[in-house]
């Protein structure tokens, strides 16, 4: 099949994002590059979203597809959390995303959480073998394997929260925002590996390629980004 040419005056820029949190928290950022999601992702089917400006739009992808998506150039950018980027950059080898952009949306760390009754420090102190249901079992090889701590990762999708009531696991790595999920089900946050926000990441073809229709995108999300430092400071 022979797809049309796009050239740099009806380039068509595709941002990928995922539904809920972070589609919500990015939507005042693009509206700062002029750019406004005409339908709405929770009352709509599509999966192709039309925006105010003709020569972008979204596409919707689940959270973990947004980096495979920006990176094999089915969207030219994406935003992610950086939980997510963590574990595609692990499972990639690195390098095929550009991410000029912290957008300080989504923020929350990743964290290890034990049952309330079970002595982590002990347990680590002894040199025992802990069990660590997560899903983000790249970060949480790393994080133990600095701390010198011997684990068993048991890979979870969700409910990670269930794994030590049940028996499954010891511990726990799991996303940590207002700490109600834990207290709910009697864990408690006893390690903090390290702090989560969305990030824009771009396919570096593209930074190329249309960098004359995303240069001013950039620029306008990366302003609309820096006013919120100082309300946070
Ligand atoms: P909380 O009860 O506020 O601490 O939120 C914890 C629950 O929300 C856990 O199930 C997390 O996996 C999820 N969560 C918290 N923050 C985020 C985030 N920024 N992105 C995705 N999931 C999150």
């Amino acid at each position: 099949m022979c797809l049309p040419s796009q050239t740099e005056s009806n380039t068509l820029i595709t941002l990928a994002l995922s539904k809920g949190r972070i589609f919500d928290e990015t939507l005042p950022l693009i509206e700062a590059a002029g750019i406004r999601v005409l339908e709405d992702p929770n009352t709509s089917r599509k999966l192709i979203l039309p925006t105010s400006r003709d020569d972008v739009q979204v596409v919707l992808v689940r959270a973990s597809d947004v980096p495979t998506y920006v990176a094999q150039g089915g969207a030219d950018l994406g935003v992610v959390g950086l939980d997510t980027l963590i574990e595609h950059q692990a499972e990639t080898g690195g390098n095929d995303l550009y991410q000029p952009i912290d957008l300080r949306i989504a923020q929350c760390r990743l964290s290890v959480a034990v049952r309330a009754d079970f002595d982590y420090d002990s347990a680590v102190q002894k040199g025992s073998r802990l069990r660590v249901a997560t899903k983000y079992v790249h970060a949480a090889r790393e994080f133990f394997a600095k701390k010198g701590v011997h684990v068993d990762l048991i890979k979870l999708y969700g409910s990670m929260e269930l794994a030590p009531l049940t028996g499954l696991a010891d511990a726990i790595v799991d996303l940590v925002s207002t700490g109600n999920t834990l207290k709910a089900n009697h864990l408690v946050e006893v390690d903090h590996i390290v702090d989560i926000s969305a990030r824009l990441v771009v396919n570096p073809a593209s930074l190329k390629l249309k960098r004359t229709a995303l240069q001013p995108i950039l620029s306008a999300i990366d302003q609309a980004v820096a006013p919120r430092l100082y309300t946070l400071s």
